[in-house]
């Protein structure tokens, strides 16, 4: 995989997990973050540990008072039931307790099932749960700035969604690569799509990955294209 290759070497792979979570945790902050700054998912993670010490605790209380705890994200009116219904679902399938750490016992596929099967958890989340999380299983999550990068470079169809675009890009992996090898690969195409291949007006004149991108091929050439007589408005 060059563009692997390069795109680590341009941004410093291997990267650091930056959560030491266990994989429920995970999943409740993955649940908290949607469409929400990190500064502002933490913060509303940070307030509903504070107040619930545990996710029995949170899955119990007062709903009013789960959507205080995490007012600080969007939308905490509705991740707050949400939240709460996710809790009771595992509590109710794994006869009680809320922990996952049991998927690490799990093949990935079947940890991937098992998680998306919980209403409102989708291949981003699961993937998420999976690999961010201490158990650092490796399913890749597709965010915004890797679909884009992907799609660009026509790794996948212009009108594939992200949430489609998983299973496509999984399947482009490497057999066998492990839970950091996964992350490094998701994290320098995200790392790209923020630093390079902006929404607007990518940096394609700059990017190591260039010559492997149709995407940038055309609009470097449409850029150094000759001024013709019919394109001037004199
Ligand atoms: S060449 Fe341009 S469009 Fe292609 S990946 Fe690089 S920055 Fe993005």
């Amino acid at each position: 995989m060059l563009a692997h290759e390069r795109l680590c070497a341009e941004y410093g792979a291997p990267f650091r997990y930056f959560s030491t979570k266990d994989p429920l945790s995970e999943l409740i902050s993955a649940l908290l973050s949607h469409r929400t700054r990190n500064a502002e998912s933490h913060r509303a993670y940070q307030q509903l540990r504070a107040r619930f010490p545990t996710w029995e605790e949170v899955r119990d209380a007062p709903m009013a008072e789960v959507e205080a705890a995490i007012s600080p994200c969007t939308w905490p009116e509705q991740k707050a039931p949400r939240i709460q219904a996710v809790l009771r679902e595992i509590g109710s399938r794994c006869g009680g307790p809320c922990d996952l750490s049991f998927l690490a016992d799990m093949p990935v596929r079947e940890a991937r099932a098992w998680l998306e099967t919980i209403s409102g958890v989708g291949p981003k989340t699961s993937a998420a749960t999976l690999l961010f999380s201490n158990l650092r299983i490796p399913a890749m999550p597709v965010d915004s700035h890797h679909h884009r990068v992907a799609q660009r470079m026509a790794l996948i169809g212009p009108k594939v969604g992200e949430g489609p675009a998983h299973a496509l890009l999984e399947a482009l992996l490497p057999e066998g690569w492990d839970a950091q090898q996964v992350y490094d690969h998701h994290e320098a195409f995200m790392f790209h799509g923020q630093k390079c291949c902006y929404f607007h007006s990518p940096a394609c004149g700059r990017c190591v990955v260039l010559d492997l991108c149709p995407t940038g091929q055309a609009r470097m050439q449409g850029s150094s294209r000759p001024v013709r007589a019919s394109d001037s408005n004199a």
